[in-house]
């Protein structure tokens, strides 16, 4: 497995694969990686010949008053896990390679970042964009696989690459979660042991309202009521928004049918957390 910082070396590795043509499946990543990250690459060597993964804490996308300066870095054990399950390289840039100066491009999502996070965290997904599409250009693969864990980032990236017509093929994976049910996540490195417990009410939440889904329940309203009233059964739990949508346009849906995205954030203690549940509607 190659280990390299520089665009240079990513781009001389690009074109011995283009002269050998072997197809590379891409993971940009910010590290801290467990079982998600890890399922993602698995997917993608099923995809492609290699698989790249980037390594990357990108400021741009975190606002001010996030947690950019403590988001955990753990460099080290990342490679050896990427060793073990089989990726052929990492990119691990500093900011200075990937940010010589500000950028002055601007991608922004008017419509898409309107709702859930976007609502919640101006310039994020501005940054999110800029980012990805800068790894698209370095690394150019032919796939990139991102998870649903974060899914209002992969429709976004989604629009991006059919916006821009960047040529590569989109894989979203479903969530990875622990055993009990909450979504694996870098951030919960930050949790106390009683954080931890507390956190599982997001997966109670989402639960829920599946379940109230699928005994018959089409109101948005009563299911966001739901969601709330399960994440307030909770002390230390203080919810930011919970929400069903569209999962294409991420509009609000009033009557749910078809297919719902149920969505939520909260904090648990100062960390926030997010997480989401595809439901069909039963017809
Ligand atoms: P991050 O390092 O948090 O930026 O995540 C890198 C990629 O891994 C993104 O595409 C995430 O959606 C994905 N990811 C993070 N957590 C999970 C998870 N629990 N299950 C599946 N994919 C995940």
């Amino acid at each position: 497995m190659l280990v390299v910082t520089t665009i240079a070396a990513v781009r001389a590795r690009r074109h011995e694969l283009w002269r050998s043509g072997h197809k590379v499946a891409f993971v940009p990543t910010m590290g801290a990686l467990h079982e998600g990250h890890l399922t993602l690459v698995r997917r993608g060597r099923e995809l492609a010949d290699e698989v790249w993964v980037s390594v990357f804490v990108n400021p741009t996308q975190f606002g001010p008053g996030e947690d950019f300066a403590r988001y955990p870095r753990t460099l080290e054990r990342d490679v050896e896990l990427l060793r073990e399950v089989g990726a052929a390289l990492v990119f691990a840039p500093s900011e200075k390679e990937m940010y010589p100066r500000p950028a002055e491009v601007s991608l922004t999502f008017p419509n898409l970042s309107r709702h859930l996070c976007g609502a919640h965290r101006p310039g994020h997904f501005a940054g999110v964009a800029l980012v990805v599409s800068k790894l698209f250009n370095i690394v150019q693969p032919e796939v990139a696989l991102f998870g649903a864990k974060d899914f209002q980032q992969a429709v976004l990236v989604r629009r991006l690459v059919e916006d821009l017509n960047f040529p590569v093929r989109l894989e979203v994976v479903p969530t990875v979660r622990e055993a009990d049910g909450l979504a694996m996540s870098s951030r919960n490195a930050y949790l106390d042991a009683s954080q931890r417990q507390q956190a599982l009410a997001l997966w109670r939440a989402l639960s829920a309202a599946q379940a109230a889904v699928l005994k018959g329940e089409r109101s948005a309203k009563a299911l966001e009521g739901l969601m709330l009233s399960v994440l307030g059964q909770t002390p230390g739990v203080r919810p930011q928004y919970v929400a069903a949508v569209d999962p294409e346009t991420l509009e609000p849906v009033e009557e749910v049918q078809g297919t719902v995205l149920l969505a939520l954030a909260a904090y648990v203690g100062s960390t926030r957390l997010i997480d989401n549940l595809l439901v069909e509607v039963p017809q």
